[in-house]
């Protein structure tokens, strides 16, 4: 994982957060698989009351208000939580075309702007890669043999910025499960290739020589929801971490997030989320209340691994 095109292809679905690590924090890949099993104590009356206050936008979303749901949602997305370092083996090794998933000026931004990766969905730029290549693609990680036939065989890669609890300012502050929960919704997001690809979308990707070359000209980001960069003046400018597409990562994180921070006791969780919300709301390029009023439509959460013929005018 620390071959170079590895760390850029995770570039792609990556969710990024700033700040320290408690040194007795649980290993990654343990502290998300608590966090999954805790959605069965999601707050429900959080996500009912954002539905009463949204036409039923959370259910449209994650299919319904109940945790459980919600987190069978996500693993029909993400089927594999792996760390980091967990070596992994993608065959064939080499692709005929895979320029545009590399930005070599990432790396350097994201370590001046002392930002870290929280959590990224590999298996997404892996299937595209086999639609683009044309080339069945075939990944192994420790006991699993996973063929990249469909986008939704998700593969999630736990970063260092996955962490139970913050350090800021020499304070150490907890950070609350629904907060972790988020970046789990927000990567099993990139599983989804909703609307599917075309055969103009694929010699684009093809013709691409980067991933700021692919960001500006694939012409169907929602098949993989792939994030733009953000504009200048933004925090994390020159960094692949905004969307200029409706109902991306971002947006069904904020929505999360929105929700359950409603009904709360906890002031101080509270507060975090509601933070945390806006902070994924500050990545849209388009109006977040505008597509919660479904000025862009209902949600579409579906996905297809099917490449659709262009219409002739
Ligand atoms: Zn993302």
């Amino acid at each position: 994982m620390k071959n170079l095109s590895w760390i850029w292809l995770g570039v792609l679905g990556l969710s990024l957060s700033m700040g320290g690590c408690g040194d007795d924090d649980p290993s990654g890949v343990e502290l998300a698989q608590s966090d999954i099993d805790a959605f069965a104590q999601m707050n429900s009356a959080g996500a009912r009351s954002f539905d009463q206050k949204t036409n039923g936008l959370f259910t449209k979303i994650f299919g319904s208000t109940e945790g459980p749901e919600v987190r069978k949602f996500f693993e029909e997305r993400i089927r594999h939580v792996i760390d980091e370092d967990t070596p992994v083996y993608v065959s064939p090794k080499r692709f005929a075309q895979e320029s545009w998933t590399k930005d070599p000026s990432s790396e350097e931004i994201m370590k001046e702007k002392q930002v870290k990766i929280t959590a990224s969905n590999l298996s997404m730029p892996l299937w595209l890669q086999s639609q683009f290549a044309e080339t069945p693609i075939t990944v192994q990680f420790n006991s699993v043999t996973l063929p990249m036939t469909t986008s939704r065989n998700g593969i999630m890669i736990v970063g260092e910025g996955y962490q139970a609890s913050e350090t800021y300012q020499g304070e150490t502050i907890d950070l609350p499960i629904s907060y972790r929960q988020g970046v789990l919704l927000h990567e099993s997001r990139h599983s989804d290739c909703t609307g599917g690809l075309t055969p103009n979308s694929i010699r684009i990707a093809r013709s691409s020589t980067s991933y700021r070359s692919f960001t500006q000209d694939f012409d169907r980001k929602s098949c993989g929801h792939h994030h733009t960069y953000c504009p200048p003046g933004h925090r994390l400018a020159d960094l692949p971490a905004c969307d200029d597409h409706a109902w991306g990562a971002y947006a069904i994180e904020a929505v999360f997030l929105q929700a359950m921070s409603l009904e709360l006791a906890d002031e101080t969780e509270k507060h975090i989320l509601l933070i945390s919300a806006y902070d994924n709301v500050s990545r849209l390029k388009l109006s977040y209340s505008a597509m919660v009023q479904r000025a862009y439509g209902e949600p579409d959460m579906s996905s297809t691994n099917a490449v659709i013929p262009e219409t002739t005018p």
